[in-house]
């Protein structure tokens, strides 16, 4: 599997982005040429805003394509808030101006020219993203590519648009809609749909190879910017035919860095944007005031200096008060998810299979206590198509999620369900033939595969039966798609059990064969649950059903996607004989520190744990001792000066692995995570 590109380089380009539009209302070099100011403003900085166009595609096409258009609509409502916003910041400016647009000026100057000179960027990009993502996915490109034709014969090659009657008419009816072409409508989504297509190109390293492609684009970039200027073919110089091939080599050379993200620096290039031209202001009147005006405003390019520097400051203060809170921290006992983990094992997994063989991510159980939301929505965007879960409602829920793709519901359904299924596009486990008959009482075909038994005894038609499983096919009501069957001991090495795997998988292929003999298609074939996976991994079939190797526990190869903490609540310090807990049931032989640790079995902490199982704190093992209770547990730390109220607790994760945990409880890993209580809180991260 290709690991993603880092995007840390995209995140660092913003600031001379930022700059380069700072430059472009501040002419810095028109103090040494005219011509070099004309290539630094009016051609070079013109990569800026299509820079930050392509960035927003970059990060929110991917994410519209896996969870649906509707994803991309609450960033939507941030930029319009901060737009808005932004309108009325520079209101006082606008006044000042004397610009006095009237209602239908003014909702011109909203929607496409922007409120000041400088916020259009705003307005580009809420109307060319809805657009982008309001257009079906094939007309993207050629219909964006069109616009941004159209957009250009109205800005840098309006004389030849000009030379023609008609389509001069044409933008001039064009022109009193807008003032100008580089707006929503024409200029932006050819740069968002680049950033899209740009996020699913594998990253390579090839650095200096991709310098040299960017600097030979930014040449032709010139030489046009050039040769527009001297044949005086602009309205406006914003755009260029080669823009487009310089920001995609541009992507392609910062990618290529391959830099960890700075995702702080992303208010900070908003910031910049944002405050300068009210810095500019104030520099001038701070220059008239002190009397500096020969250093502060007759030298542009000392202009340009002050008014980077200030903008910056004041970006960074900005920054420091508008910083998003982050989320309060857990309070009492929360679990680190370590998407990257998943990634890791989801890589891990697919090695094993064969090539024609996919997965389905099992998420029943909340996601084995993992977030089943959260753990299909990061594995869709993985690559993974399918996904199990154990009840009609879990189905749901990931459907309301946005969740795409195939969801198998494992269980036995009951009619009431069926509609809700049947909506939500769910594919049902038929489990036996009244199974059978009461789906197909429900008149609307339902998606479905057959359950097989081969010696689990669960669910399940018996593998024998194969006229009945025949019979599910050609029901003319019943969609059935799969056949798949369940392992009972394919985690086993006794000589008995592997017997007893491989009479399971030869009793599913023969009845699968009978039934192709039959002249039916069983669809696709499933059989392996994790331990299956590892103990027969070439089996001939479509799909396997990963659920605990997901999560990286029970096999060597993955890593434990889940870390469970809590903090130290209290340190006691007890003489030699004192009691501790329900039933006193701990009692100290020598002088004891005990750390009183917030969590309980009503977190999921077995309560099988008093007096077996350990806590981590500061790297150490800590032995639990006395009863655990429901909200709180108690270990010795005795031999740990640097566990003081406060600190973190490890009690599942590196170093404490959930099936040695779930040993100590004498039980498994599945129970214990499924088992973690809703007072968990979970915590995404990407620890790569
Ligand atoms: C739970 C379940 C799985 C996943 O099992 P793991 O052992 O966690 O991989 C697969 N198939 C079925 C039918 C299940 O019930």
């Amino acid at each position: 599997m290709s690991r993603s590109p880092r995007s840390g380089g995209l995140d660092w380009f913003r600031l001379p982005a930022a700059l380069l539009v700072v430059a472009n209302h501040t002419s810095p070099l028109l103090a040494f040429s005219p011509e070099a100011d004309h290539v630094l403003t009016q051609i070079l900085a013109r990569v800026a805003v299509p820079f930050f166009l392509t960035v927003s595609g970059y990060f929110l096409l991917p994410k519209a394509e896996r969870e649906g258009r509707r994803a991309v609509c609450p960033f939507l409502r941030r930029t319009l808030l901060l737009y808005l916003c932004a309108t009325l910041f520079y209101l006082p400016l606008q006044l000042y101006k004397g610009h006095r647009p009237g209602l239908l000026g003014a909702l011109r100057d909203l929607v496409f020219d922007g409120t000041f000179y400088h916020l259009w960027y705003f307005p580009a990009l809420l109307v060319g993203l809805s657009l982008v993502c309001l257009l079906p996915r094939r007309a993207r490109w050629p219909v964006s590519a069109l616009l941004y034709l159209m957009g250009l014969l109205g800005d840098s090659y309006y004389a030849l648009a000009a030379a023609f009657p008609p389509l001069r008419i044409c933008y001039d009816v064009l022109f009193h809609i807008f003032d100008q072409t580089r707006n929503g409508l024409f200029l932006a989504p050819l740069f968002l749909v680049l950033g899209g297509a740009l996020a699913h190109r594998p990253s390579t390293r090839n650095r200096s190879a991709r310098l040299a492609a960017l600097i030979g684009a930014l040449l032709l970039l010139l030489a046009e910017g050039r040769m527009v200027f001297s044949l005086a073919l602009a309205r406006y110089s914003t755009m260029y035919l080669s823009l487009p091939l310089v920001l995609w080599l541009l992507f392609r050379f910062l990618q290529s860095l391959d830099l960890p993200p700075r995702p702080g620096l992303r208010p900070l290039s908003t910031a910049v944007y944002l405050l300068h031209p009210w810095l500019i202001v104030a520099l001038r009147g701070f220059a008239h005031l002190t009397g500096l005006t020969t250093l502060l405003m007759d030298n542009d390019f000392l202009h340009f200096l002050a008014v980077a520097c200030l903008s910056l400051a004041a970006g960074a203060l900005f920054c420091r008060f508008l910083r998003p809170r982050p989320s309060p921290a857990p309070a009492c006992c929360w679990a680190e998810i370590d998407l990257s983990a998943l990634r890791h094992n989801l890589g891990a997994l697919r090695a094993r299979i064969p090539p024609e063989c996919a997965l389905m991510a099992v998420v029943k159980a909340d996601g084995y206590g993992h977030g089943a939301v959260q753990i299909a929505r990061f594995c869709a965007g993985e690559g993974v198509g399918a996904f199990a879960v154990a009840t009609v409602n879990e189905g749901a829920t990931l459907r309301r999620a946005g969740i795409k793709g195939d969801i198998l519901v494992l269980g036995r359904t009951f009619p009431p369900e069926f509609s809700e299924a049947h909506r939500r596009n769910l594919i049902l486990t038929v489990a036996d033939p009244v199974h059978a008959e009461e789906l197909a009482a429900f008149g609307k075909s339902l998606r479905l595969h057959v359950a097989v038994d081969t010696g689990m005894h669960r669910l399940g038609f018996p593998s024998s039966e194969v006229d009945a499983v025949a019979a599910v096919y050609r029901a003319p009501r019943l969609r059935a798609e799969g056949l798949f069957t369940h392992l009972c001991a394919a985690d086993s090495d006794t000589p008995s059990d592997r017997a007893f795997t491989h009479s399971q998988i030869d009793a599913f292929f023969a009845l699968a064969a009978n039934l192709k003999a039959r002249g039916i298609d069983p669809g696709v074939l499933h059989i392996q649950a994790s331990a299956g996976i590892y103990s027969c991994p070439a089996l001939p079939c479509s799909l396997v059903r990963p659920g605990l190797a997901l999560y990286g526990v029970g096999s060597s190869g993955l890593r434990p996607v889940l870390t469970l903490k809590c903090r130290v609540a209290a340190i006691h310090v007890l003489a030699p004989g004192d009691t501790a807990g329900y039933g006193r049931t701990f009692t100290a032989s020598r002088p004891t520190r005990l750390a009183v640790l917030s969590i309980g079995y009503a977190d999921g902490f077995p309560r099988a744990l008093g007096g077996r199982g350990h806590a981590l704190i500061a790297g150490k093992s800590a032995p639990i001792v006395g009863r655990v209770c429901m909200d709180q547990t108690l270990c010795d730390v005795t031999a740990i000066p640097a566990a003081v109220p406060g600190c973190e607790a490890v009690l599942i994760g590196s170093g404490l692995d959930a099936a040695a945990v779930a040993g100590a409880a004498e039980t498994i890993p599945n129970e214990l995570l499924s088992r973690l209580g809703v007072r968990v809180q979970r915590v995404y991260r990407m620890l790569s």
